[in-house]
């Protein structure tokens, strides 16, 4: 495959680029891209000397030292001692793509728990959320959305989030969360004890009016008195913007609007807020748009990228996002969440196909690939079908991440 993709970039005629590819469809680098990194990358260190072409070329212009440092030929010729280990050391820092910066480090927000499982069709058992969550805890992720607190007549698939979170065995430094859409639902949060609440508003009108029955103003009302509570509770509330590019009953969204909601959200308190495109329809230039006219409002290292896959750009999206600097991104570990309005299609972007991206661009996460990898077969068995992800599908076909790597 990598050589059908370097001949490809080749006939279509990209020098440099082609280049790249090349460097980064390299044996080390896929190898890189699998290797259990976590201890070293959790530590937030992705710096060292660099001689790999993707780890180079550090944020500004092209310099000569760049293009030197590009040149596959420059590489070593055999896997360094650095290589053999599984070590970052050979990435630049910075990390950065296409001359652009990236961010060091990248938080992951799994939300396969929560905006994953909402959308499935059937009741899961709580015994399953509950190793579902714990499996995700060991992977190295920080921050997990575990349930929601809504009324149990609006989502009956999420109704035992107070048993979920009494069973979970909770990993020192992990973050759950869940979401609260009104009073109500924040006490029964906090009397599960939960580490952080997350409530939402609409960036379009007819999605707020027909999925919360309520105007944006009014939403962000009674969100107020959410993030108010929590507040006098000592407990950190992240909000989301929904449909924040695109909105399934009035079309495109103008990032004026959603940028004002991300701004009530973080007047309101919000430590952080999520970008949504809950349908999926944005393309790169639009969310580039998007996040250039939020971080007018809310600060840029504050927001965070939401993708769902539903016509297979989030991936793209979040390199965007990652390009203008920001440095959280929503997942769902088997591209669990559908989209209720068009059936059939992906839900949230899958959480290994953003680690394996990240692997390759070098960013740093703290995510063990290979235990996502059982994460995701577990809830996938339990659900009885197949991942949405990309990678899982892949690294499942060739018995596993562990294969591929023993193939070097
Ligand atoms: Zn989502």
């Amino acid at each position: 495959m990598a050589a059908r993709v370097l001949s490809r970039a080749l006939a279509l005629g990209a020098g440099p680029e082609a280049r790249l590819f090349e460097s980064q469809l390299a044996p080390e680098w896929l190898s890189r891209s699998l290797t259990s990194a976590a201890a070293a990358w959790g530590s937030g260190s992705g710096s060292g000397s660099g001689s790999c072409a993707a780890g180079s070329g550090g944020g500004g212009g092209t310099t000569t030292a760049d293009a030197a440092a590009r040149s596959p030929l420059l590489r070593p010729a055999a896997p360094s001692a650095a290589h053999r280990a599984g070590s970052l050391r050979h990435f630049a820092s910075p990390p950065a793509f296409q001359g652009r910066a990236l961010p060091a480090s990248v938080k992951i927000v799994e939300v396969g728990p929560r905006d994953g499982l909402q959308n499935e069709p059937g009741v899961i058992p709580t015994p399953v959320k509950v190793e579902f969550i714990d499996r995700l805890s060991a992977t190295g992720l920080a921050y997990i959305e575990a349930a929601s607190f809504v009324s149990p007549k609006w989502v009956p698939q999420l109704a035992d989030g107070g048993d979920v979170m009494a069973a979970i065995r909770r990993r020192e430094g992990v973050v759950y969360s869940a979401l609260t859409p009104n009073l109500k639902g924040f006490q029964r949060a906090v009397e599960a004890r939960v580490d952080e609440v997350a409530i939402f508003a609409a960036a379009s009108e007819a999605f707020s009016q027909k999925n919360l029955n309520c105007s944006i103003a009014e939403s962000l009302a009674r969100f107020g008195q959410v993030a108010e509570a929590a507040k006098a509770a000592g407990i950190p509330v992240r909000g989301y913007v929904s449909c924040a590019a695109g909105c399934p009953y009035s079309g495109a969204v103008d990032p004026k609007d959603a940028a004002a909601v991300a701004r009530a959200l973080w007047d309101m308190g919000c430590h952080e807020v999520s970008m949504g495109d809950t349908i999926g329809v944005a393309t790169p230039a639009c969310v580039t748009t998007m996040f250039e006219a939020a971080a007018q409002e809310v600060p840029l290292e504050r927001l965070a990228a939401h993708m769902h896959d539903t016509y297979g750009q989030a991936l793209a999206n979040i390199l965007a996002a990652l390009q203008l600097g920001v440095g959280v991104v929503d997942a769902s570990v088997a591209g669990l969440g559908g989209c209720p309005y068009a059936k059939g299609a992906s839900g949230n972007v899958a959480t290994e196909d953003v680690v394996y991206m990240l692997n390759g661009l070098g960013v740093a996460h703290g995510v063990d690939l290979e235990a996502l990898l059982g994460a995701s077969d577990f809830i996938c068995a339990a659900l009885g079908r197949e991942p949405q992800s990309r990678v899982a599908r892949a690294l499942r076909a060739r018995g596993g991440g562990g294969r591929l790597e023993a193939e070097q």
